[in-house]
């Protein structure tokens, strides 16, 4: 229901209440004495030069060259920055809110974070070009399918590469809520209770049991987070970025009995559905994986929830990397020719696969578990077919492991 108002939202282009300046710009409105430079106006007055100076996307944690949105905000005039401040989502999100993660922490390349599925719309001049270049994916030309849930044959993993465990993931937000960083209390709890009962209908293989963070004993916990299947409230950009707010409420995690197929509640996203083996057999991951996507979207559906969806963006997410497909295929892998990540961060930049394979320490994105010569590889972008990312993925792998 939401997703269908999501889809006529996102493609209301240029129907914006408070569109960008571009509509008013002097330029168009035929003021003498304008001169465009770079991105901005400048006035010329009597031989000086004058233009409102943007300090905007100076000063933030990270740098020009990684930070998409900071980029794409440094090429505005300040009175575009002004209006692009006056702006305002259904559910509140603002300009500030938006970037605080690219502002305050170095490693985030996106450097937003959307507070709602109208965030893409409303700063749809700011996002469009950074989901581009994020995901190196011609978004106009292109629609985006829902997931159909039909049989996938996979590409497998070479022999030799030496696989430790292998993991499949997806993001996925639900209409008509606000992104994780953006609900209330009440509403996590709501959203929590609803997923629970979502969970307690699975069957066969997905049958298992709901750990909330309120209700576990705090050894199970730390266990669960050891074992690589828990998420915990200890990263910096998450918690500036609203993801930990109102801890430990709304969150938890749901694991079927084999401890394989894993959704968690209430971390970066609403959820994050999965499925993880020892080994390799990516066939096997994703098949579970897929299974319990299904289950999930079955279990939406029947009390009138939904994947926030649109054809422009695929799955709606709260950081633009997850749109698309949301997925994120990674293995852990031993690659005993790198002692650091940065190491193997700079094979990939090196190679035909940059932009499109990541590297990753051993526990979660902004951990360094240099030394120890396992890595996460993943595809890195998400916008696509499943197994075209996950082919990314594969040959990753493979070009690290020669
Ligand atoms: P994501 O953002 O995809 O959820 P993170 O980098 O935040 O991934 O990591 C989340 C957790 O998942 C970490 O504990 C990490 O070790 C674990 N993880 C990711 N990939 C694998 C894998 N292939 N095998 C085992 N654990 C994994
Ligand atoms: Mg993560």
């Amino acid at each position: 229901m939401f997703a269908r108002n999501v889809n006529r939202f996102l493609s209301r282009r240029g129907a914006r209440a408070c569109s960008s300046s571009g509509g008013l710009s002097p330029a168009v409105l035929g003021v003498g004495g304008l001169a465009v430079v770079g991105g901005g106006y400048m006035m010329m007055s009597g031989g000086a030069t004058t233009a409102k100076p943007n300090n905007y996307a100076e000063n933030w944690k990270s740098s020009m060259e990684r930070c998409i949105v900071r980029r794409i905000l440094a090429d505005k005039t300040g009175e575009e920055i002004d209006e692009l401040k006056t702006r305002k989502t259904p559910h509140d999100w603002t300009l500030d809110k938006l970037t605080i993660v690219g502002r305050k922490h170095g490693h985030r390349k996106a450097g937003v974070y959307c507070g709602d599925a109208e965030t893409y719309d409303v700063f749809e001049d700011i996002l469009d070009p950074l989901v581009k270049e994020f995901h190196s994916y011609d978004i106009d030309n292109n629609k985006q399918q829902p997931e159909d849930y039909s049989p996938v044959t996979l590409d497998t993993i070479p022999e030799g590469a030496e696989i430790k465990s292998t993991r499949i993931r997806c993001a996925r937000s639900v209409a008509p809520y606000p992104m994780t960083v953006n609900m209330t209390k009440e509403e996590r709890v709501e959203f929590e209770s609803m997923m629970k009962e979502i969970f307690s209908e699975f069957k066969g293989n997905l049958k298992g049991k709901y750990y909330g963070h309120t209700s576990t004993s705090k050894e199970r916990l730390d266990q669960l987070v050891q074992e690589h299947k828990l998420f915990c409230d200890d990263d910096e950009a998450l918690l500036d970025g609203g993801c930990y707010t109102d801890w430990p409420h709304g969150r938890g995690i749901f694991m079927n009995d084999a401890e394989t197929f894993i959704v968690w509640v209430g971390e970066e996203d609403h959820l994050r559905i999965m499925s993880m083996k020892k080994g390799t057999d990516v066939q096997g991951v994703f098949d579970e994986f897929y299974s319990g996507v299904a289950a999930v979207d079955k279990g939406l559906q029947a009390r009138g929830k939904s994947f926030m969806f649109s054809e422009k963006l695929g799955y709606v997410n709260c950081c633009p990397s997850n749109l698309g497909t949301g997925m994120r295929a990674s293995v852990h892998v031993y690659l005993p020719k790198y002692n650091t990540k940065a190491k193997v961060a700079a094979a990939i930049a090196d190679s035909p696969l940059a932009g499109r394979v990541q590297a990753r320490g051993t526990h979660g994105e902004s951990k360094n578990t240099d030394g120890s010569c396992v890595y996460d590889i993943s595809n890195y972008t998400r916008i696509g077919s499943m197994p075209e990312l996950i082919k990314d993925m594969i040959a990753g792998v493979v070009m690290l492991s020669e």
